[in-house]
């Protein structure tokens, strides 16, 4: 339709440059602290298969628009910073909402900048010293924060869209029994190494990378043929117990019906790993890892929550809502069964999303259905949303604003009372788990290796 099309152009403006998204910058005991839009990461990980260590050297590539010390975040410890080639600290600091960040302790001012940085990780590795193997997945997980690639290597936050590049090397070894499995282009660059390129649009919770000894899962390897003319490449893969045969037909019946709604997939590829049955699932950028059960939800947040992406804590909610609609058979409501919530104003620092964003987000969702009904309900407005603003990232200003330009309903008050409003008590009661992407305790993601 034209009137997204229009938008659209507005848009393509300002694609990857973030900044405006960013929450406000702040001052800190060791001075003011700038959000800063990163250009291009390239991440030198090696897994020393010898001595069991993993390293990372990194080399950043970012802007920065006014003067201050620019934060990032990383947990692991940061050794032998450079910035612009000159020694620096990477002090651990504090957003005014008390959650913790990395800081370059060097005043920057406008302008391109390099920062280099080396960092250890053990999150979620394994060695077998043995056969010089070793097993290691960047899993994420959105509910609770610093739960992003900032696990294991220097990243920016969820507003910033950048060039991630890896390029992983396994030493002590000649040559690497390894198998990968990844949403970026893969090459081997060596008999031992390889180098992972992801989508520009990408941000810190889209990238997915997952390595085991060869031959350690069983993989499935087919075509999918798009609704727009793309043979899309599709890597079902699963562990001894499993066959990925269900992954695959439940992954093209799922591929069917979101195309069918929401129009052809989003990203070059799908990578979808079936792990254990009832511990849920956590999406990436056309990649997941999750329980079969979850497969169709996490697959849908392929569309919403790494196609349209959210910019922060308070804009996750959208794309939960959407799921636990869709999960809930696409229910339309007259009136939400809650009186109010703040699910989208929170901290403007917020970085993971509120839980009850299922239950009390799909009720929301019922309730625009509703609203909606007379012009092909809400299903035709994220049809056009999804198209219009795939590989952006929106906040829930921009789900509002939409919204009422597609349908010239004025959402103000539903808004501010449902998910900008008071924290009432029966919105409290919403704070249970959701089965599809259920806390999951370092011993079982280690299984899941
Ligand atoms: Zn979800």
């Amino acid at each position: 339709m034209k009137k997204w099309s229009l938008l659209s152009v507005l848009l393509s403006t300002s694609v990857f440059a973030n900044l405006h998204l960013a929450p406000p910058d702040f001052e800190t005991e060791k001075g003011r602290a700038i959000f800063v839009d990163f250009k291009t990461a390239e991440y030198d990980i090696t897994y020393n298969v010898m001595w069991k260590k993993t390293s990372v050297k990194s080399k950043i590539i970012f802007q920065a628009d006014k003067t201050g010390k620019p934060v990032f975040d990383l947990i692991p410890t940061a050794k032998n910073a450079y910035l612009n080639g000159v020694p620096v600290s990477i002090i651990e600091t504090q957003s005014p909402d008390g959650s913790k960040l990395r800081q370059i302790d060097h005043e920057v001012g406008p302008g391109q900048h390099t920062l280099e940085l080396e960092n250890k990780f053990s999150r979620n590795v394994r060695y077998n010293l043995l056969t010089r193997k070793v097993s290691s997945a960047f899993w994420i997980r959105d509910l609770k924060y610093r739960k992003f690639m900032e696990q294991y290597i220097p990243s920016n936050f969820e507003f910033d869209q950048y060039q991630m590049i890896m390029n992983v090397t396994f030493a002590g070894t000649s040559r690497a029994r390894q198998d990968i499995y990844t949403n970026g282009a893969l090459t081997q660059t060596s008999p031992n190494s390889y180098r992972i390129v992801y989508p520009e649009y990408f941000t810190v919770s889209c990238p997915y990378f997952h390595t085991t000894p060869k031959g350690r899962k069983k993989r499935l390897d087919f075509t999918y043929p798009s609704i727009d003319g793309r043979q899309i490449p599709v890597t079902v893969y699963t562990s001894w117990w499993s066959h990925p045969s269900k992954f695959k037909a439940e992954a093209q019946k799922v591929m069917k019906e979101l195309e069918a709604d929401y129009g052809p997939w989003g990203h070059p590829s799908l990578v979808a790993y079936e792990t254990i049955p009832g511990t849920g699932g956590m999406e990436h950028a056309g990649a997941t890892q999750t329980s079969l059960a979850a497969l169709d939800h996490e697959m849908l947040h392929s569309y919403f929550a790494k196609g349209v992406m959210p910019a922060n804590g308070n804009s996750g909610w959208i794309d939960e809502a959407i799921a636990s609609w869709r999960d809930k058979g696409y229910r339309r409501s007259p009136l939400p069964n809650f009186t109010g919530s703040n699910l989208g104003s929170q901290s403007v620092y917020k970085r993971n999303t509120d839980s009850r964003a299922y239950a009390l987000g799909a009720e929301f969702m019922a309730y625009i259905d509703y609203r909606l009904q007379d012009i092909g309900g809400l299903k035709s407005f994220l049809k056009g949303y999804f198209q219009a603003y795939k590989h952006t990232v929106i906040t829930t200003e921009h789900f509002k604003n939409n919204l009422e330009f597609f349908s010239g309903l004025d959402l103000t008050q539903d808004f501010e009372t449902y998910i900008w409003g008071e924290n009432p008590t029966d919105s409290k009661q919403h704070e249970e788990a959701n089965p599809h992407h259920k806390e999951i305790s370092r011993v079982l993601f280690n299984t899941l290796l």
